[in-house]
């Protein structure tokens, strides 16, 4: 069989590109790949999700990538929300107590959702203002930023946890709530020597089922009474206004790791302080 010269050298090129594509991919280290756009936190690219748990796609089981932003953040009051039917149903009570606030005269800074690629930044930021918040981290994100939560934890933060993925709980059925749970707090507790012992369901929304599961894994529900929407502005001052407007004795103020509510940080800490109140992690 004869080629065309021409041929030949279509053929060579497209070889010489399937053959870059091919080498290219697995050579991307997950830390620079984190950095890509593609896991920009920006809500506008959210990708679609694939389940009704709001879960987003991950090349198959690697640990190492992190769940794009979840398709909303915490947001509102939360409150309990009734269980999903199942044949299974669980007909025992929780009696546990979310808590929605701290004691008289203090203040607790929440951070969900990382860590992120922002989250060495924030870091930063709190060892400069010399405060502990708690954060609330992301199982799988923890998996894609192992050395973000090591730095935590080294830190002295309280760290907390926020499920795996990021869905809905009060949706989903007791199994599949206690699944999540344990998925993504074993990917977190590698990093801390003391036992997670908070749980933040994402957005605040909770069932009966969800308290009975927080119960089983001995740890706390820990909600909030302040939510200043900080992902809803990129403008820093406009989140320090949201926050000192509201803070009041006993505050747990919900935000978000995010560039934003970074560079807003040291004023909203510098604006608490002045107001008299002493900035705490949650208590457990
Ligand atoms: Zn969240």
């Amino acid at each position: 069989m004869k080629f065309s010269r021409c041929s030949i050298i279509t053929m060579l090129t497209i070889l010489l590109l399937t053959g870059c594509e091919q080498a290219a991919t697995p050579v991307v280290p997950s830390a620079i790949a984190s950095l890509s756009p593609s896991a920009s936190p920006d809500p506008t690219v959210a990708p679609k999700p694939v389940s009704d748990t709001g879960v987003l796609p991950t090349n198959n089981t690697s640990a190492s990538t992190p769940i794009k932003e979840p398709v909303g953040f915490e947001i509102g009051s939360p409150k309990e929300e009734p269980v999903v039917s199942v044949e299974k149903k669980q007909t025992k009570k929780s009696a546990l107590k979310p808590i929605y606030s701290v004691g008289k005269g203090q203040v607790a800074i929440t951070i969900d959702d990382g860590p992120t690629k922002y989250t060495e930044e924030l870091l930063k930021v709190l060892k400069e203002q010399n405060i502990h918040v708690t954060f609330f981290f992301i199982g799988q994100n923890a998996a894609a930023f192992p050395q973000s939560v090591t730095e935590a934890v080294y830190e002295g933060h309280e760290v907390g946890y926020h499920s795996d993925t990021h869905p809905h709980m009060s949706q989903m059925t007791y199994d599949a709530q206690e699944n999540e749970f344990n998925s993504g707090l074993n990917k977190l507790i590698k990093f801390d020597k003391h036992p997670v012992t908070l749980f933040r369901p994402p957005y605040g929304a909770y069932n009966n089922d969800t308290k009975l599961v927080t119960e089983e894994h001995h740890m706390q529900m820990v909600l909030w009474n302040e939510d200043p929407k900080d992902w809803a502005t990129t403008d820093p001052s406009k989140g320090v206004k949201s926050v000192l407007a509201q803070v009041q004795s006993g505050s747990i103020i919900v935000m978000h790791d995010h560039p934003s509510t970074i560079a807003a940080l040291p004023d909203i800490i510098k604006g608490i302080r002045k107001k008299g109140y002493t900035l705490v992690t949650v208590p457990h």
